[in-house]
């Protein structure tokens, strides 16, 4: 019996999810056993043409990492997206955004000016910039158009499933893969991953503190957390209210407050909102009808950069979506 057929594609990505499947081990040997990857740039010598050659849907599974800023992303994961029975958005930058939506926080123009112009390393005469089209000899060389606003995927392509995390955690692949070949999948649009926080599960939650002093905040350079305190406790911003669980608490156990990569919970749909208001709520003011604009924005002074803190992961998947 034929194998379903299995692509992997990258967009605006770290290559972290493509070395999250290497990272399945000798379990890789399961998945290709039990089904046939026909695309997978990154890895095998497959080509666009040979995606076009295929019939609609005769792809069962395209998993896709990175978020969309090209018109050659776009192109390609519509592609991908006809051919393609499931579609499973992989990882946060083609989730809620991930780090490459840092980038809304700035402009196409400023992101190409600093980028080849302004950098310390850069060496650029003429201050060229990148171009869709150059003309050279009566060659033309084209280069895909650079948008000024990342998306994520379900911005640009119709969704079936979202494997969270940065990178998603090998259990969570197998068992999506699993799920995927035992046709045991939930609702379309499920994130595939527990729907409780990551506080819900992490072995410091008994120390979490009922208030919180935002004069104490500090970052993590600044001291050595007690590896077995809540880092809220220790007055370091830790978003793990808010952040789906499902990643066996990764940076926890490695001494380092949460940043969110997974994401929101269900129902939860502006991930940086939810945990800024989470944190919010357990701020202690010693006077609170009295405590004035001024001194809450003093408070407020005390976190480094919270619009990079609360969206690292998000930015494009927000209300907000992008700096206007
Ligand atoms: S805030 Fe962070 S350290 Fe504290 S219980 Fe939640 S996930 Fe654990
Ligand atoms: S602890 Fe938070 S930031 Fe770290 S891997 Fe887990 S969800 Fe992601």
């Amino acid at each position: 019996m034929a194998k379903p057929k299995v692509a992997f594609y990258w967009c605006a990505s770290c290559g972290g999810c493509e070395e999250a499947i290497v990272d399945l081990a000798e379990d890789i040997l399961k998945v290709v056993e039990a089904v046939d990857i026909v695309f997978w740039p990154v890895a095998m010598d497959f080509k666009k043409k040979d995606v076009e050659a295929m019939e609609d849907g005769e792809i069962a599974l395209a998993f896709i990492n990175g978020a969309i800023r090209t018109d050659e992303q776009k192109e390609m994961v519509e592609l991908l997206r006809r051919k393609s029975g499931l579609v499973v958005a992989f990882g946060s930058c083609a989730h809620p955004g991930g780090i490459p939506g840092l980038g809304n926080f700035h402009t196409r123009e400023s992101i190409l000016e600093r980028t080849y112009r302004t950098t310390q390393s850069t060496v650029n005469p003429g201050e060229v910039l990148p171009r869709t089209v150059t003309e050279i000899d009566d060659i033309q060389l084209t280069l895909p158009k650079f948008w000024n606003t990342v998306h994520t995927l379900d911005q640009v392509i119709d969704v079936d499933y979202y494997l969270p995390g940065c990178a998603p955690p090998t259990d969570l692949i197998m068992d999506a893969v699993t799920a995927v070949l035992e046709g045991n999948l939930p609702e379309k649009g499920a994130v595939l991953a527990p729907s409780k926080t990551l506080c819900d599960t992490c072995p410091r939650s008994d120390s979490k503190p009922e208030m919180l002093r935002i004069k104490d905040l500090k970052r993590p350079q600044e001291i050595l957390a007690d590896p077995e305190k809540c880092f809220l406790e220790e007055g370091l911003i830790c978003l793990g209210l808010a952040t789906r669980s499902g990643c066996g608490e990764r940076c926890i156990n490695a001494n380092m407050p949460c940043r969110g990569c997974f994401g929101p919970v269900d129902g939860a749909h502006d991930f940086g909102a939810k945990a800024l208001s989470a944190i919010a709520s357990l701020i202690e003011v010693d006077d609170e009808e009295n405590t004035s604009i001024d001194e809450i924005q003093e408070l407020l002074r005390t976190i480094a950069d919270p619009a990079g803190l609360f969206y690292m992961y998000s930015l494009p998947s927000s209300e907000l979506r992008r700096s206007r």
